[in-house]
């Protein structure tokens, strides 16, 4: 598959050919976007709500457990951006896929079936025994 000739001498406008990494970039990007759009669209259910107690003191028990509930989600929706974002930042600076606990390259397949992990194989199986 590798081409034995590889044409790097001048830096053709980011038109090259893809890496993988540049698939987990822009996998990445596309999941940040559609948390993003998950994130907004759980603030506008929490606006609704807002407006809707003023008028409606009763309901007030049940409106801010749905609350809580969307909160919660937005939350959990909005550390999963950190971790894109942790991931995006680390193919900046070129430490993308590798170990941090014990520096050695992790598993490509790894990756992209699990775009935020900073762990190889055996590190995150070392972690879950304990
Ligand atoms: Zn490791």
């Amino acid at each position: 598959m590798a081409t034995a000739k590889k044409a790097t001498k001048k830096k053709s406008t980011r038109k090259a050919k893809t890496t993988w990494q540049d698939e987990i970039k822009n996998m990445l990007l596309a999941m940040r976007k559609e948390l993003l759009q998950e994130v907004s669209q759980s603030m506008k259910a929490e606006s609704d709500h807002l407006k809707h107690d003023i008028g409606d003191f009763y309901d007030q028990a049940s409106s801010d457990r749905d609350r809580e509930l969307s909160l919660m989600l937005a939350d959990r929706e909005r550390e999963k951006v950190v971790l894109v974002d942790d991931a995006l930042k680390r193919i900046e600076n070129g430490t993308y896929g590798i170990c941090d606990s014990c520096d050695e390259v992790i598993d490509k397949e790894r990756l992209i079936a699990m775009p935020f992990t900073k762990l190889c194989l055996s590190c995150q199986e070392d972690l879950e025994r304990g």
